[in-house]
């Protein structure tokens, strides 16, 4: 089936990279969040980028036009009725996911693959909550979307080789490389990531460093573009932290036991760069 009209559930840091992507590919694009003012925003934010892509030479004002055209706003998940391929890209909470997967899969089209942009819930959880599971996939985007290469794509017990197959050549299409893992929690990607990051904080917790010195520390020593605790503010210290949980309840094992003080600072509202305070403070 030819997809041309792509949905994405969640307009927020990813949902909004990965519009931008699906609309530069020259697909049409649904992008819903829950209101008015998350999708503007959303809009918003792609519209900064590629404007930052005309200053810089890279793209046309028309071809900048032409992409925004192309990306319709929702706030009603019906809306995804028009949709080819969903991408599902909200907030890290799997009841909520669940919830999202459920009305999908009673709003879409049975031929419609369904995926999730998860950074660590199981595919075959997911899937479990549909009449389709054979259509249920992971695609995982990296942060920020338009500028990372990979997209993880992970396949769950019964999803099927059509699937994967049509999954794996939208990320070609993208521009963008995929690879693939194996469906237990955190994927290839957080499995090696977030015990990092999460040992990083607790490099803070317990004073073995001041914050600046523990991400200079992995930035000039090991070479990391970033240091881990800019990288955590990056991702959303509430994102990273679900994962940990995620980790935890899948594996029962200790190592991934999530930092107290990270708890902390998400329990605080301190969610990294998009709440303004994270590690760090920003503007
Ligand atoms: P975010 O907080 O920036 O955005 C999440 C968005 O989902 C919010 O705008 C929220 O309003 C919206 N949302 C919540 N409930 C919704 C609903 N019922 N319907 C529609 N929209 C809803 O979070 P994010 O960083 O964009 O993360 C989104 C997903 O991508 C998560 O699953 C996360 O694990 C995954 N992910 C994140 C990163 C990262 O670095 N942040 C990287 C890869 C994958």
């Amino acid at each position: 089936m030819e997809i041309k009209t792509f949905g994405v559930i969640g307009a927020g840091q990813m949902g909004n990279g990965i519009a931008q992507v699906a609309a530069m590919s020259g697909l049409n694009v649904i992008m819903n969040d829950i209101n008015t003012e998350l999708v503007t925003k959303g809009i918003a934010n792609i519209t900064k980028i590629l404007k930052r892509n005309v200053d810089k030479g890279k793209m046309t004002e028309e071809d900048k036009n032409s992409v925004l055209e192309r990306i319709q706003t929702s706030v009603d998940l019906k809306d995804m009725a028009a949709a080819d391929f969903v991408v599902e890209a909200a907030t890290e909470n799997e009841p909520l996911k669940f919830q999202i997967f459920r009305d999908l899969d009673t709003v879409c089209p049975p031929q419609v693959i369904l995926a999730t942009n998860t950074s660590s819930i199981p595919i075959g959880r997911i899937a479990a909550q549909t009449k389709r599971p054979e259509k249920i996939i992971g695609m995982h985007f990296m942060n920020p979307v338009p500028v990372m290469k990979l997209v993880e794509i992970i396949r769950g017990l019964v999803t099927s080789d059509e699937t994967l197959k049509t999954t794996w050549d939208l990320t070609l299409k993208f521009g963008k490389t995929p690879a693939e893992s194996n469906d237990y929690p955190g994927f290839i990607a957080n499995r090696i990531l977030m015990p990092m990051i999460n040992e990083a904080v607790y490099a803070l917790y317990h004073g073995v460093g001041t914050r600046e010195d523990i991400d200079i520390v992995m930035k000039l020593g090991m070479n990391h573009p970033m240091g881990p605790l800019t990288l955590a503010d990056l991702i959303g210290l509430d994102t990273c932290l679900a994962i940990m949980e995620t980790l935890y309840d899948g594996f029962k094992d200790s190592k991934y036991r999530p930092c107290p003080l990270l708890r902390k600072y998400v329990e605080a509202g301190w969610l990294g760069l998009k709440t303004g305070r994270g590690f760090y403070e920003y503007k």
